[in-house]
């Protein structure tokens, strides 16, 4: 996965999501719900959209595009529809994968690996501080504590 995210950042020479997607030939728009709904990925026989929460701020969507890249990169193969909800929080197999590559591609080309915490390793590199954790796999920071965070995101 590490591969993948370096791959895309060269070809496309950002780690821009809304970048990466255009060039992938990937329509994203931007839609309101009202169920708790952050985004959406499916395939209409072969054009293939993500749909973002309109309601969410930058960052969110910043990351839910990516998210959703996740899962038209790694799984391709399942002809599902992909919708993120209230179980982004607990999560399965592939939304784990989905995320974890949103992460890795997000903190790419950030100033990370020099931060005090993981939560702010997050911050800089765009990542909702409720993903913070999946940076414990990439970076480390002087302060791994996890405890000043772990009431607020239960
Ligand atoms: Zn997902």
């Amino acid at each position: 996965m590490d591969k993948l995210t370096k791959k895309l950042i060269q070809r496309f020479k950002t780690n821009d999501p809304f970048v990466i997607a255009k060039g992938l030939n990937i329509n994203v728009k931007f839609e309101s719900f009202h169920d708790g709904t952050r985004g959406l990925y499916y395939r209409v026989l072969r054009r293939r959209f993500i749909v973002i929460h309109e309601g969410l701020d930058d960052t969110w969507k910043r990351f839910i595009c990516a998210h959703e890249l996740g899962h038209d990169r790694l799984h391709n193969g399942l002809n599902r529809f992909w919708l993120d909800e209230h179980s982004f929080f607990t999560p399965g197999k592939f939304e784990r994968e989905a995320t974890e590559f949103a992460v890795l591609l997000l903190s790419k080309g950030t100033q990370i690996s020099d931060c005090t915490t993981i939560y702010e390793a997050a911050l800089n590199a765009g990542i909702p501080v409720e993903f913070a954790h999946y940076l414990e796999k990439f970076v480390s920071c002087s302060n791994m504590e996890r405890s000043e965070y772990d009431g607020i995101l239960s």
